[in-house]
């Protein structure tokens, strides 16, 4: 695994590429198989902390829930589109969906995308962002 880290990130460290596309950084127990979203030096569930190891996760998962934001908060440009996504390696994450018409259904396979989602001071940040499959 790859990291790529960008200065322009809105969460440092949370998110990569490498070849096969853009990723989440995750971490995993190597006593009982949890997968913790960003980096982490002991288990959630078990408390150990002498093998846990990085882990791409996030490349493909599917909506569990969803809402539009109408009034964005400054840096943003609204209506923008939110909610969790349920990713194959266990974990829920909340984050940006596709807006417009293309946006993803609950119960849609999506895909993540890292793209510019705020701009601050003439800046723009970006940040992961799940599109429907297909
Ligand atoms: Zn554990």
């Amino acid at each position: 695994m790859s990291q790529t880290q960008t200065e322009d990130s809105l969460w440092p460290g949370l998110s990569g590429l490498d070849s096969r596309g853009p990723y989440l950084n995750a971490s995993k127990c190597g006593h009982c198989g949890t997968v913790m979203l960003g980096q982490r030096t002991r288990c959630s569930r078990c408390w150990a902390g002498d093998k846990i190891e990085a882990v791409a996760v996030g490349r493909r998962g599917r909506v569990y829930s969803r809402t539009v934001i109408h009034a964005a908060p400054a840096g943003y440009v609204g209506p923008y589109t939110v909610g969790y996504v349920d990713l194959p390696e266990g974990i829920r994450v909340f984050a940006h969906l596709q807006a417009g018409p293309d946006t993803p259904a609950i119960g849609d396979e999506v895909q993540l995308d890292i793209v510019s989602l705020r701009t601050t001071d003439g800046q723009a940040l970006t940040g992961p962002r799940y599109r429907r499959l297909g």
